[in-house]
């Protein structure tokens, strides 16, 4: 079994659906096709939610019926005259109304959930009808009956294996699986799902319950580039790297894979391949427990980086004074990415400032505090690079005269990273790109 997850570009239009339809098809081993929304929908069902939340029910219905425009118009082009086309639109018009049923009533956190969840479900359900109006054998499992985050958001992967199992049992000799990805239930039973881009979580998660030979994650890039094409010309595609080296990457800022997709892969030995939808024949990028080649293999930068320095004369010569600041970013739940420490200060990096204030007030307990907004941490990848591989000083000649605020290296084998301000980032990626690749 393989699983196959598109993301949201790849089901962006009938076009596309039709187009990945096809794709799936021509792989001849039994697959779990998992689908994003298409692209947009998520934000747009955000945004709906989010003028509900603000008691603005005229902006929520003006985007509600734009949003339903866009799917109908979709389903148009997906289907011929006839039956399914008018399927597509009867399945189209009850999620609308159940969307709209939410400008009725008061509007909770939870039904927020219930909202976001829509996008996946209309584009796996206009997928399996497109399938079936062509012909293929497929069968649509409600992702809701097995995907499960537990009381710490973690996904509860013994209930997923069972769950999944069973769902499978119901059809046996079928081969062409398609669920939704993002979406799951909590601990509670109520929809929830695996925060924003999760679909390749999903994938992963699935592929690990399945004991999948392979995770493709389909998108719109081929593979993991050596630089972000965004910012840098010229950039390569990498075409294989280790789960060790695609983490460090994905977590620090290339956009191309959630970052939590590696680890379960990682533990199960399941290979994760990109690919790109828009040119299947391209290799992509494999990324399995292998490390090859030697040296920086790709450069990522992950922006809204907010720095903290903690100074005090009581650090000097003293214990625990690092545990007691630590201690206060895990009371607020707020994941730290760098840091550097000299005898009398501490400075780390944070991305979620959302209880930065609080944060402060408890470090001021400990020292003065300063910070300083708006950094970029910019990432150099490669197995082994840590270890006098000369890395460190090709990173540091490229980027002579650009300010660092704070370098880390030596932490792990395959990353040296370096915390920037951010209105030097496009410069310094283009200055790594040329040093380091020679581009
Ligand atoms: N549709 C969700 C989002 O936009 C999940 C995903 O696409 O991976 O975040
Ligand atoms: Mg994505």
């Amino acid at each position: 079994m393989i699983i196959m997850k598109f993301g949201g570009t790849s089901v962006g239009s009938a076009e596309r659906i039709k187009a990945v339809a096809r794709l799936a098809a021509s792989y001849k081993e039994p697959k779990m096709v998992v689908l994003s929304a298409m692209s947009g929908t998520t934000n747009s069902l955000l945004e709906i939610a989010d003028s509900l939340a603000k008691k603005n029910t005229g902006a929520a219905h003006e985007r509600i019926n734009l949003l339903e425009k866009k799917y109908h118009f979709v389903a148009d082009e997906l289907f011929k005259e006839g039956e399914y086309r008018e399927m597509s639109h009867d399945l189209l018009r009850e999620h609308f109304s159940y969307i709209r049923s939410f400008t009725l009533d008061l509007f909770t956190a939870n039904e927020i959930k219930c909202m976001a969840a829509q996008g996946e479900l209309m584009s796996t359900a206009l997928f399996e009808l497109y399938c079936r109006e062509s012909g293929i054998a497929s069968v649509l499992l409600p992702a809701l009956n097995f995907m499960r985050i537990d009381r710490e958001q973690e996904p509860d992967h013994f209930y997923i294996k069972e769950n999944l199992g069973r769902e499978l049992e119901k059809y046996p000799g079928k081969s062409f699986f398609i669920t939704q990805g993002f979406i799951c239930r909590n601990a509670f039973g109520e929809v929830d799902n695996l925060k924003r881009g999760g679909s390749d979580y999903s994938a992963a998660l699935i592929g690990v319950a399945m004991n999948a030979s392979a995770i493709q994650i389909w998108t719109d890039i081929d593979g993991f580039h050596d630089n972000d094409p965004r910012f840098v010309k010229n950039t390569h595609a990498i075409a294989e790297l280790s789960f060790d080296e695609a983490a460090e990457l994905a977590y620090f800022g290339a956009k191309i894979l959630h970052p939590s997709t590696i680890l379960p892969a990682k533990v199960a030995g399941i290979p994760v391949i990109i690919k790109n939808t828009l040119n299947p024949g391209a290799a992509g990028t494999t990324i399995t427990d292998k490390a090859s080649g030697k040296g920086i293999k790709a450069i990522a930068a992950k922006d809204g980086i907010t720095a903290i320095r903690v100074k005090s004369g009581r650090m000097l010569l003293a214990y625990g004074f690092m545990r007691k600041v630590f201690e206060i970013f895990e009371i607020y739940k707020t994941p730290i990415d760098m840091i550097t420490t000299s005898e009398i200060s501490v400075s780390l990096t944070i991305d979620d400032t959302s209880r930065l204030s609080r944060i402060i007030d408890d470090l001021k307990h400990y020292g003065t505090v300063e910070t300083d907004q708006d950094h970029t941490i910019i990432s150099a990848v490669g197995e082994g690079i840590a270890e006098g591989s000369g890395a460190a000083q090709s990173v540091f000649n490229a980027l002579s005269g650009i300010p660092v605020r704070m370098i880390s290296y030596g932490g792990s084998q395959h990353n040296i990273s370096i915390l920037i301000p951010s209105s030097f980032k496009n410069q310094a990626l283009n200055a790594l790109s040329a040093h380091l690749f020679n581009q």
